[in-house]
């Protein structure tokens, strides 16, 4: 009797876990006590505004609400928060900044939800191993600035950079602006100290470059979206800063034109980009109505911001010299250097926007984060426009063309079967992305809104393995259940 029910529990088609509680009143004031005042929350507004990021609800079927909220200030509370909570058999559900775009910090389970927010310490800048250690709750931006300080650069650059958390970066896996030459969050990772779903307190890596001493468990982490363990700090390295550096905005009379040039930088000018993205015509208009500002090209295909750097003036006028004549000779309208901090940012303002302002202006669209091999783009970006013709669509494509990772949005407000249609341009574009050796999120991850569609990407054998490495790590399934592949 006993065998036949724990695999029927297995068959459980919307992967719940049964044997996972609910927090109460009494879990609250047990957790106060263990923590101290302040820590805890049961405040139902605040626990609302907490339990999502930035995916409307609607979009992964309803509010997700904790049922506590709880604020560790130390690597050791959290330990003890875990520790608590895998006795009882309660979810954890742990919190950046809630940027995610994934549904990766919604509480699918309800249980706690616990914010990293006052873990947020740059606790030392290491110029002799040039390696920076934190606590997960630092904004991302605070540690290039306090890198810069000392001539030195962290060069993960999500475009959310100014709110988002390292820990969620790490989570998340995150790309960004300077993947192109530097690699996503996963690649500046040196070493992670974590509290495993059971509460031991475990370390992997350290400030060293090399180790092979064992599995890379922290690259392991970096992309397994809070389902693993509690990073609770992170030894991050650290590069010298380049002195010099530029942005070219480069606007193209096609958006093929502007795809297709991208990987003759590294072919013909023999310089990789530090930044490489992408805006159609769609992307700036929707940038200039957003920000109430003009493009000098409005009527451009597309346009390419690129950055470069140097260390000195002349290399880096070399590299804008020839990078802007290859762009002229290559379908660029005009090419404009941005060599001050203000037009560099204010260009960097308008690509960054583009996200934010179709949340503003549309309701009924499909958010996506393909990416695809480099040389792929141009097929990715055809099979976009073939989309939109078929089922009668606007779209918008922006993002990071460098690395093959576009944020393709399908719109479809005032359309009637709208929902009809959306699905099915999506499921066509997933078939192509496939096709194209591509795969369903580049940097966003899955978490709750696309883990039914992870399940077209990843074959039955590394599904299999994600809920196995899942269980060793966590056999009780407390840590943010429901996340990634049904069943975990
Ligand atoms: C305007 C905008 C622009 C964006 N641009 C980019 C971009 O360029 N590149 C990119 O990759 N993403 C981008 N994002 C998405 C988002 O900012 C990233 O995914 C970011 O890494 C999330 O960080 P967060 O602190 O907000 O994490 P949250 O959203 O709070 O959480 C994300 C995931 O991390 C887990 N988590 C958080 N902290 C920890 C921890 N300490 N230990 C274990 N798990 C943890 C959560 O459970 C969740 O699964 C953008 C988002 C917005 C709104």
């Amino acid at each position: 009797m006993e065998r036949r029910s724990r695999r029927l529990e297995r068959k459980d088609p919307f992967g719940r876990h049964p044997r996972l509680n609910r927090a109460g009143a009494e879990d609250a004031a047990e957790l106060s006590a263990l923590l101290g005042p302040g820590k805890v929350s049961v405040d139902e507004e605040r626990i609302r505004t907490y339990s999502r990021d930035e995916v409307p609800p609607a979009a992964m079927g309803g509010p997700h609400p904790a049922d506590l909220l709880v604020f560790p200030e130390s690597a050791e509370e959290v330990a003890a928060v875990a520790r608590y909570c895998h006795d009882r058999r309660i979810p954890i559900t742990p919190r950046g900044a809630g940027t995610g775009l994934s549904g990766g910090a919604v509480p699918a389970r309800g249980g706690v939800l616990l914010s990293f927010e006052r873990m947020n310490r740059i606790l030392e800048i290491d110029e002799a191993n040039l390696c920076a250690v934190v606590e997960p709750g630092v904004v991302t931006a605070e540690i290039d600035r306090a890198a810069a300080a000392r001539g030195l650069a962290y060069v993960g650059d999500p475009c959310s950079g100014d709110a988002s958390f390292i820990g969620g970066n790490v989570a998340e896996n995150a790309g960004g602006n300077k993947v192109v030459r530097y690699g996503a969050t996963g690649a500046q990772i040196l070493g992670l100290e974590t509290v495993l779903p059971n509460g031991s307190l475990v370390r992997f890596g350290g400030k060293r470059r090399k180790d092979v001493t064992g599995y890379d468990f922290a690259r392991l982490l970096a992309g397994s979206e809070g389902t693993l363990a509690l990073i609770v700090r992170i030894i991050l390295r650290l590069l010298p800063r380049p002195r010099r550096s530029a942005a070219l905005l480069c606007p193209f009379r096609t958006l093929a034109e502007a795809v297709a040039f991208v990987p003759r930088i590294a072919r013909e000018v023999r310089v990789i980009p530090t930044s490489a993205e992408l805006m159609d015509r769609r992307a700036v208009a929707l940038a200039e109505r957003y920000l109430s500002t003009r493009f000098p090209h409005p009527e451009a295909g597309a346009h390419l911001i690129l950055e470069l750097e140097g260390n000195h003036r002349e290399e880096l006028a070399d590299r804008v010299e020839a990078v802007g004549d290859l762009c002229l000779a290559s379908g660029a309208l005009e090419v404009y250097v941005a060599e001050d901090r203000t037009s560099r940012d204010r260009l960097w303002r308008a690509r960054k926007s583009v996200g934010e302002a179709i949340g503003a202006f549309y309701s009924k669209f499909a958010k996506e984060d393909l990416v695809v091999p480099t040389s792929a783009v141009p097929e990715l970006v055809e099979a976009v426009g073939e989309a939109a013709v078929r089922w009668g669509l606007d779209s918008v494509t922006y993002g990071h063309v460098g690395d093959g990772n576009l944020h393709v949005n399908l719109l479809a407000d005032d359309l009637p079967e709208a929902d009809r249609r959306l699905g099915e341009a999506r499921r066509f574009l997933y078939g192509r992305t496939l096709e194209l050796g591509g795969t369903l999120s580049g940097e966003h991850g899955i978490g709750l809104k696309r883990r039914r569609d992870a399940g077209l990407f990843l074959s039955p054998e590394e599904r299999a393995l994600i809920r196995r490495v899942k269980r060793a790590f966590d056999p009780a399934g407390i840590l943010n259940p429901g996340k990634i592949v049904e069943g975990n």
